[in-house]
């Protein structure tokens, strides 16, 4: 039986996480794909947007000098959004025009269509029109030269949009990273295959796990789940590493005998960074390098699984992507009465948030258990309780980490 080395403290494993994840290359990608990733470099404005000055209304465009109320005006073009009219505009004369149509030679405003009567050949005005009435400047949004994006901005439908008005079709940014994740154990059936057999149970992990990585932003991809079997599992490793830029598995990377992906993670030549985090859920949490790919073994409990995702894949994934948001929000709660910690662990524990007049309090959501896979359902938050301390006091202030933001708001 192998032994855990030196357990680290889940600040410390996540440091050494982003120490060994660098940013992905950048590349160029299409406007439809670019959501949540960051720019790569300051985009500047290629021209003048609006490019022209155009209506802001349907209507008629006219002189102001002769827009006085109860005003006969000819009308003698039209100009509809992507046509612009061909004559120029004389004394008592106006332009049929339509929103985002171009604002004819001679022309300095637009009477909107409520304010005239006739819909013809001739209109009468019924309110007097000001210089510049419902035109939209050519250059009021955004200016030639002008930086639209920042570098490190996250992009996503309004930067899409800006980047679109200025003719980009694509756009530079870090590559969203490629994730396999992976199941480990022969006691795992795949859902909806069939049923189970004595002692079988279903591949939860992979699925929550796939959702997660969604969830912040990969490429993501999984494998079946490998039995508990040397080969097997090499096999499974190998192609997952090959093709990925993350790989994760959940399950056998514990100290029990059945735990056999560290083994095959060292004779694949992936570097151990850590293995072991003084933290509950996620004691025997395994990270290693081999070239570019990045791995996260990460316990079989569900809980485990998912809670060390949070805490380690995700802020990984972020920063591959150039993210500089890359950690949940942490506030800072407390508990109406004295919570225990006897692990000598950090325990990410998961509450239920509620905001009282002292700030957020943290409700436990029932037993912790890390097979408990309702109950992460219930939870808002995890509160991180210890690991120097027995636990805490009622109104103690902790640190926790959000997991729906929405309960912020
Ligand atoms: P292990 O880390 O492999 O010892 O697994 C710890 C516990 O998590 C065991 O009860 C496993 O059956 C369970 N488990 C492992 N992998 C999965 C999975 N993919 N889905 C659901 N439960 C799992
Ligand atoms: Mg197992």
């Amino acid at each position: 039986m192998q032994l855990f080395e030196k357990l680290i403290s889940h600040h410390e494993a996540m440091g050494l996480v982003l120490e060994s994840t660098p940013r992905l290359p950048v590349v160029h990608t299409l406007l439809e794909d670019a959501r949540g990733l960051a720019v790569a470099e300051d985009l500047r404005a290629r021209f003048e947007s609006p490019p022209f000055d155009n209506s802001a209304v349907d209507g008629y465009a006219l002189r102001s000098c002769d827009a006085v109320a109860a005003r006969v005006f000819r009308v003698v073009d039209e100009a509809p959004a992507g046509r612009p009219a061909r004559k120029k505009l004389g004394e008592g004369e106006a332009i049929k025009i339509f929103t985002g149509g171009v604002i004819p030679e001679g022309a300095d405003a637009v009477a909107m269509v409520e304010n005239t009567s006739g819909w013809g050949e001739e209109f009468e005005l019924k309110k007097a029109v000001l210089p510049g009435n419902n035109v939209r400047k050519g250059g009021e949004d955004v200016h030639k030269g002008e930086v639209i994006l920042h570098a490190d901005t996250e992009i996503g439908a309004p930067e899409i949009a800006l980047a679109a008005t200025q003719g980009y079709g694509e756009l530079p940014v870090y590559r969203r990273p490629k994730i396999v994740v992976l199941s480990s154990g022969t006691e795992l059936v795949e859902p909806g295959a069939r049923d189970l057999s004595p002692g079988e149970i279903f591949d939860s992990n992979s699925f929550a796990l796939l959702a997660q990585a969604f969830d912040a932003g990969a490429d993501a991809r999984r494998l079946y789940a490998a039995s508990d079997n040397v080969e097997v599992l090499r096999a499974a490793i190998e192609e997952a590493l090959s093709s990925a830029d993350v790989v994760v598995t959940s399950g056998g990377v514990s100290v029990g005998e059945k735990d056999l992906v560290k083994g095959v993670l060292l004779s694949l030549g992936v570097e151990q960074i850590f293995w072991g985090i003084k933290l509950k859920p996620g004691k025997p949490v395994f990270f290693g390098v081999r070239e570019n790919a990045r791995f996260f073994g990460l316990p079989g409990n569900p809980v485990s699984a998912m809670v060390c995702f949070e805490l380690f894949v995700r802020p990984a994934l972020m920063r591959m992507m150039g993210r500089t948001d890359r950690h949940r929000p942490h506030i800072e709660v407390y508990f109406d009465e004295d919570v225990e910690n006897k692990f000598g662990r950090m325990h990410a524990m998961r509450v239920r948030l509620s905001r009282t007049e002292k700030g957020w309090m943290a409700q436990s959501v029932g037993a912790q258990g890390s097979g408990l896979v309702s109950s992460l359902t219930k939870a808002d938050a995890l509160a991180l309780v210890g690991p120097e301390s027995e636990g805490v006091r009622a109104g103690d202030p902790v640190e926790a980490i959000v997991l729906r933001e929405e309960v912020l708001f």
